[in-house]
């Protein structure tokens, strides 16, 4: 079995110093089936890669944003001429539904469309500070940047990345998952069908190995990282010892508090699609519910929602066999603990599909807020449900949080909402949403342990992240003017 390649300077290839077998098997989740295999990039293959995108940088840097964004305009279109093809190649390798990978595909070319406006959001300030003394200031690329991604969303966190990178000017290398290298290949050839020029945008095949030579790497100036925290931790305190610019998301646990006004029907769609969509793996997935005083109906409906979720059919499997170890662990240990196990995902199959990792829909309630599954991250189908009296208990729990992702309130009363708006520890909040996401033109981002660095990964902040400014004085006058002379 030959390795996964490279994607570098628009083709797909691989390197001399590419282990000649690959020694990370590539496995869907969907029936165990190998799909391949990937040789993590040396230090000397990240060389080669980086190379590649810094002699594409002179041109493309020099080129006008309005010319920039074109391809992107081009790539947009192409993706969603070819969105039943990538949406399957995504469900192959990552197990998501068809419809699931659709939608993160969808939510990708939302920020494509953002960078495809840049030109418009980013005309330069100008001002006369003197007699005849004008100051303009533009913001402009930092030159070769990279991005390394987590396996839950192969072709949508990449977008948050590269396409305002690139529409600001950088060229860029991609180190995708590992567990899903095939579907960021075929980001590259559209890309390239649209028209980018070759070099501009690379994707690097590897694992942690591969980061580090990407952040020891000279002439990488930025890297943006999604991951769970520890490596977030790591890999931004790496690239900030070596003066790059750095912006890390990692891991959540985030919770959704139900107060007994709360819409049951509303409340459990949201809840259930929340904490099942895309098997529970998802950065934004509910993972404690707080059901403050009598809330039992509502707790009773979502779990009749839950229960609708059929593996296999509504509800992917986890994404390795080590995963679904992981998260009937938890399970397991939660039951040990005296939790009430209201719905067990453990023994989950589908016909036809024995070799797959399904884990079916979980609920677990009274827990104690002390317990690992209300306080770690599962990363599964599974929603921990903790009992409490007031809305202030629900609120103390979730802000002892160390993340701060998401955090959502089911109410019918504004105050009760406001209240929780305000106070809840989390950089995305909902009402009466499970899955607040922001969309476009509003950043994505969490706090605390959920993000390292300044800003959010998408929308305004992204272009701050992307770019760095520069401020020009002028003057054509031979006037004297003070201190400027
Ligand atoms: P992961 O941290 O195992 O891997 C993410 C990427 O980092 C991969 O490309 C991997 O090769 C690389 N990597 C892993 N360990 C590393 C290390 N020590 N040093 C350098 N690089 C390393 O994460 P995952 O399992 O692929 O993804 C799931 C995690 O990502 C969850 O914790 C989830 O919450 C998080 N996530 C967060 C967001 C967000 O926006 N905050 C979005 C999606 C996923």
């Amino acid at each position: 079995m030959t390795p996964i390649p490279h994607f570098v300077a628009g083709q797909r290839r691989s390197f001399p110093g590419d282990a000649p077998t690959p020694v990370l098997p590539v496995i869907s989740p969907l029936d165990g089936a190998t799909l391949g295999g990937v040789s993590p990039a040396s230090a000397a293959v990240v060389d080669e890669v980086v190379a590649a995108a810094a002699a594409a940088f002179r041109s493309w840097s020099q080129t006008p944003i309005k010319d920039r964004v074109q391809p992107l305009y081009r790539f947009k279109h192409l993706v969603e001429q070819r969105l039943p093809e990538l949406a399957a190649e995504v469900s192959r390798e990552n197990g998501k539904t068809l419809d699931e990978a659709a939608a993160g595909i969808q939510r990708g070319l939302e920020v494509v469309e953002y960078a495809c406006a840049l030109p418009n959001l980013m005309a330069s300030e100008i001002l006369e500070v003197s007699s005849g003394v004008d100051c303009f200031s533009r913001r402009l690329p930092l030159g070769v940047v990279a991005g390394v991604t987590p396996f839950n969303f192969p072709a949508m966190v990449p977008m948050w990345m590269f396409p305002i990178a690139l529409a600001c000017g950088n060229t860029f290398v991609l180190k995708p998952s590992e567990l899903v290298p095939f579907t960021p290949l075929r980001l590259g050839e559209l890309l390239r069908e649209a028209g980018l020029p070759d070099g501009v945008f690379n994707v690097v095949q590897g694992n942690r190995t591969t980061v580090e030579a990407l952040l020891d790497h000279p002439r990488v100036a930025a890297l943006a990282f999604v991951g769970s925290t520890p490596a977030a931790r790591a890999v931004y305190l790496r690239g900030i010892q070596n003066q790059k610019r750095m912006l890390t998301l990692g891991g959540a646990k985030n919770h959704l508090v139900v107060v007994p006004d709360a819409d049951p029907a509303v409340t459990a769609k949201n809840v259930a699609s929340s904490a099942l969509g895309c098997a529970g793996q998802r950065c934004m997935a509910a993972s404690v519910l707080i059901a403050v005083g009598a809330s039992d109906h509502v707790v009773d409906a979502i779990q009749s929602e839950m229960a609708r979720w059929i593996p296999g059919r509504d509800l992917g499997p986890v994404i390795t066999a080590s995963a679904r170890e992981r998260i009937t662990g938890y399970i397991d240990l939660a039951e040990h603990e005296g939790a009430r196990v209201r719905l067990d995902g453990r023994q989950a199959s589908v016909p036809g599909k024995e070799q797959g990792f399904y884990v079916g829909p979980t609920l677990l309630d009274q827990l104690r807020p002390e317990s690992a599954c209300a306080r770690q991250e599962i990363f599964g189908p599974v929603l921990s449900v903790l009992r409490v009296a007031t809305l202030e208990e629900a609120l103390a729990i979730e802000n002892a949080s160390p993340y701060g992702n998401a955090a959502s309130i089911f109410t019918t009363n504004g105050a009760v909402a406001r209240h929780f708006e305000s106070h809840a520890h989390a950089g995305m909040v909902g009402i009466n949403i499970g899955v607040p996401v922001p969309r476009e033109p509003f950043g994505f981002g969490g706090w605390n342990d959920s993000k390292f660095g300044v800003g959010d990964i998408t929308g305004r902040d992204a272009i701050g992240f992307w770019t760095q400014s520069r401020k020009t004085t002028v003057k054509w006058t031979a006037r004297q003017n003070n201190w400027m002379s």
